[in-house]
């Protein structure tokens, strides 16, 4: 067996240990002789697999009791419909368009109702994070909307925007479980899970009690209520199975590591090595402002587009996956979420170095 250190955005790493767990509970999950695969999602075993995975979440992002958490479908694209369905009792939502996931997330908003876009980093490609201390927000607004990191920008917000005291909407799928969070500050909370948690196909959304009613948009289909879902314990149809199981170990792992504060210094860490040398670098360099740079996703470039293709090709041979940037930026991107070890940060550095030399 031969890993690589994979910098994909997503779907991407796991962390080993998780890995090899699945694999000895492949055949025979803790003696009811069958793989979690093919349990009925009503039996007592799953619902023991779910009931861990929740309050382990719970337990790692201190969520409070009126928040729901729901194991959803459709992925993170499936909640910029969802929200303003649930949400939009005015028919008016305002959003900051810091890159493509937003930019969607707002396209999505303008078929329920009139989405406002009070901010955007569009003017120079995405690469910083507009000021947000004193925005037009709209009377009325229903929410506030923010990408709170930005995959393919490698943008994160340092501090929340001030939403003038209207509900804060925040998808964090690409940082999701990286760094304690003050969950009051949101309205919901939500993030698909293959970026930074387990295997794609899934999306938890942390709601507050009081966005859930029955309250929605005229023609909202019950799969798309969150009161469906709140209600039936995310089982109201047969739900991603499989990925709530491994979602729940790397909660496990990841309260094993010491939780999210220790998450938070090791992937600070990790983004120094990377973000120093690019610093430095008379070669490569990074895209993004530096008080906005993400700790999870880092784009950088050499300048030199046939360059930049060479580095990816000898990267990938030298052991080094999916480090070419997003089809909308080029250059390069390295995904360094929490289950890249620090060494595989190292590595790729001192491939960098020896790749500047070579071509300097
Ligand atoms: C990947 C990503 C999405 C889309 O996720 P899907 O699960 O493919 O719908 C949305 N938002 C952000 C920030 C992402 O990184």
């Amino acid at each position: 067996m031969s890993r690589v250190y994979n910098f994909s955005a997503g779907p991407a790493v796991l962390p080993e240990e998780v890995l090899r767990e699945a694999q000895e509970e492949m055949m025979d999950y803790r003696g009811c002789g069958m793989s979690v695969m093919e349990m009925s999602h009503r039996s007592k075993m799953f619902q023991n697999i779910i009931d861990e995975a929740e309050a382990d979440i719970r337990e790692l992002m201190g969520i409070p009791s009126n928040y729901k958490v729901l194991f959803l479908q459709g992925g993170a694209s499936l909640q910029f419909a969802m929200i303003p369905m649930n949400l939009m009792k005015n028919r008016v939502a305002d959003y900051i368009v810091t890159g493509q996931w937003a930019k969607k997330a707002y396209q999505e908003a303008q078929k329920y109702g009139k989405a406002n876009k009070i901010a955007s980093s569009e003017d120079k490609t995405f690469s910083y994070i507009p000021d947000c201390s004193d925005l037009p927000i709209s009377p009325d607004a229903d929410y506030v909307y923010i990408c709170e990191n930005n995959t393919i920008y490698g943008t994160k917000y340092k501090q929340l925007p001030n939403t003038k005291g209207k509900l804060l909407v925040a998808d964090v799928s690409s940082c999701f479980l990286s760094e304690p969070v003050d969950v009051t500050k949101y309205g919901i909370i939500y993030g698909g899970v293959q970026k930074n948690i387990g295997p794609a196909g899934m999306v938890i959304s942390i709601v507050r009690d009081d966005l859930i009613t029955d309250d929605v948009l005229e023609g909202t289909p019950t799969m798309m209520k969150f009161k469906t879902h709140a209600d039936a314990g995310s089982m109201y149809n047969t739900p991603n199975c499989y990925c709530i199981y491994m979602c729940g170990k790397v909660f496990k792992w990841l309260k094993k590591m010491g939780g999210l504060e220790v998450m938070k210094q090791r992937n600070e860490e990790k983004a120094k090595i990377l973000y120093d040398f690019l610093d430095e670098s008379k070669l490569f360099h990074g895209t993004v402002v530096p008080e906005d740079r993400s700790p999870m996703n880092v784009p950088f470039v050499t300048g030199n587009a046939e360059l930049d293709a060479k580095f990816v090709k000898e990267s990938k041979e030298a052991g080094f996956e999916n480090l070419k940037g997003h089809r909308t930026v080029g250059g390069m991107r390295a995904s360094i979420y929490n289950a890249m070890p620090k060494e595989g940060v190292e590595a790729l550095v001192a491939f960098m170095k020896k790749f500047e030399e070579e071509n300097l």
